[in-house]
């Protein structure tokens, strides 16, 4: 993971666009140690036409009980860090969707994290999910249907 905005890409063309504000924060929680526990929040940013822009994200604090391999965001802070974002923006910024981390290089979703995210009501716009890995982050959007995996956009 790089330092800068990342973009990741659908086969449709769709981009997701990760700022860089959002990036460092994800390299913060990376699970590079072995005491490193689980991490998650909320995604937050804006829906341009057919793209997402990710533009903040809430973090850990209190009220979740975080371990090395599950978490669980009970936290009343995500809430409220969605409904800020949404009224200092002038109501252009939604919450977008789910980030946790994995302790693994390149992070695959569990059926735990299936799970959980078939219960997130995606019928009001696609949904973002994101795993924060060692190496690579794992994105997928879910429409009403199914999940569309994302890969990196790699810039020259
Ligand atoms: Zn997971």
């Amino acid at each position: 993971m790089n330092n800068n905005e990342i973009t990741f890409k659908d086969e449709y063309g769709n981009l997701v666009v990760i700022m860089t504000d959002v990036v460092q924060l994800f390299k913060k929680y990376q699970q590079l140690l072995p005491t490193t526990p689980e991490s998650a929040g909320v995604l937050i940013g804006e829906r341009r036409g057919r793209h997402i822009v990710i533009t903040d994200i809430s973090i850990p604090g209190k009220g979740d009980s975080c371990s090395r391999y599950q978490v669980d965001r009970k936290g009343e802070h995500h809430q409220k860090k969605v409904d800020e974002a949404f009224i200092k923006s002038n109501k252009t910024k939604h919450y977008l969707g789910e980030w946790h981390t994995h302790p693994e290089k390149y992070p695959i979703p569990s059926s735990l994290d299936y799970n959980s995210w078939s219960k997130i009501d995606a019928s009001n716009g696609n949904i973002v999910f994101i795993i924060v890995g060692q190496e690579n982050m794992w994105l997928s959007t879910k429409t009403k249907s199914s999940f569309n995996l994302f890969n990196e956009v790699t810039l020259e």
